[in-house]
C-alpha cells in the first residue's frame, strides 16, 4: 500500500485552527457570563485522516464526534485516544448498534424509542452502561433526523424505563439562518426544554449535556447556554466527499 503523506502546511494550518477556536470558545463563554470550563470543545473529526487529527489530540484536545460508525471503528486505532473522550453525533441506524455500543463514550443521536430499545439491548449483552443524548429536530425539517420537541418527553420517559442506558441531555442541528438572532432563537428554545426537564424528575435521564453549536453557529449556541460545541470545519477545513 502506498503511504500516505500529509501535508505540513496543513497540519500547521489545522493546529493553528484549532488554538484559535478552543481561545475564541473560552472568550465566548466569559461573555456570555459563563465559566470557561463549562463549555467543551468537540473536534469533528468525520472524513479527516489520521495524519490530521493526531497533532490537534497531541495538543490538549480531549473530546472527538465521528459520524459514521464504519469509518471510525476503521480509524480508531490510528488516532492517540489515550486521554479523548469518543461521541457517535451522526445518525446511527438500528442495525449498525451491535458495532458501536461499548467503543464510543456516548451516542450522541438518539432519536426514536427503535433506536434507544436496540441501544440497550446490546448494552446489557455486553455488560456496559451506554450514555446518550436525545437529537431534537428544532426546526422540523424533514431533511434532518431528530425528534420534534413536541414528543420529547414522551421520548425520554420510555428511555428510562430501559436498562444500560442513560439518557445525559440534548443535542440539536438548528435550520440554516439567515442571520444571528434567528439561529439563536432556536438555541434558546431547545436550552428552555433542557431547564424545563432539568427542573423534573425521571429514572436514568440527567439534563446535564447541551450538545449545539458547530463552526457557523457555535459562539451563539454559547450564548444560549450549550456546553459542548461541534467544530468541524473551521478546525479541519472544508470536507472532502469522496
Ligand atoms: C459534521 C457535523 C458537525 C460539524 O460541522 P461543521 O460545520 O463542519 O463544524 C457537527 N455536528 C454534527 C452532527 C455533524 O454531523
Amino acid at each position: 500500500m502506498e503511504k500516505f503523506i500529509p501535508d505540513e502546511g496543513r497540519i500547521k494550518s489545522t493546529l493553528n485552527n484549532y488554538r484559535r477556536i478552543k481561545a475564541d470558545v473560552e472568550e465566548t463563554a466569559v461573555k456570555a457570563g459563563r465559566d470557561p470550563k463549562d463549555v467543551r470543545l468537540m473536534c469533528v473529526t468525520k472524513t479527516v485522516e489520521a495524519q490530521y487529527i493526531n497533532p490537534v489530540l497531541d495538543d490538549g484536545a480531549n473530546l472527538i464526534g465521528e459520524n459514521r460508525v464504519q469509518e471510525f471503528l476503521g480509524k480508531k486505532d490510528d488516532l492517540h485516544l489515550d486521554k479523548v473522550e469518543k461521541h457517535l453525533i451522526g445518525h446511527l441506524q438500528t442495525n449498525k448498534v451491535k458495532q458501536i455500543v461499548g467503543e464510543v463514550d456516548m451516542i450522541e443521536s438518539v432519536d426514536s424509542i427503535k433506536l434507544a430499545k436496540e441501544i440497550s439491548k446490546e448494552s446489557v449483552k455486553k455488560g456496559v452502561c451506554t450514555n446518550v443524548l436525545v437529537e431534537v429536530n428544532v426546526g422540523k425539517e424533514e431533511s434532518k433526523s431528530g425528534i420534534y420537541i413536541e414528543q420529547l418527553e414522551d421520548l425520554l420517559f420510555q428511555i428510562s424505563e430501559l436498562p444500560s442506558i442513560c439518557v445525559k441531555g440534548l443535542m440539536t442541528i438548528p435550520p440554516i439562518c439567515d442571520n444571528d438572532a434567528q439561529v439563536r432563537k432556536f438555541f434558546a428554545i431547545i436550552h428552555q426544554s433542557f431547564i424545563d426537564i432539568k427542573a423534573k424528575t425521571i429514572d436514568n435521564v440527567s439534563m446535564d449535556i447541551l450538545s449545539m453549536g458547530m463552526s457557523a453557529d457555535y459562539e451563539q449556541a454559547i450564548m444560549e447556554g450549550s456546553n459542548i460545541v461541534r467544530v468541524g470545519s473551521a478546525i479541519f477545513g472544508a470536507r472532502k466527499y469522496c
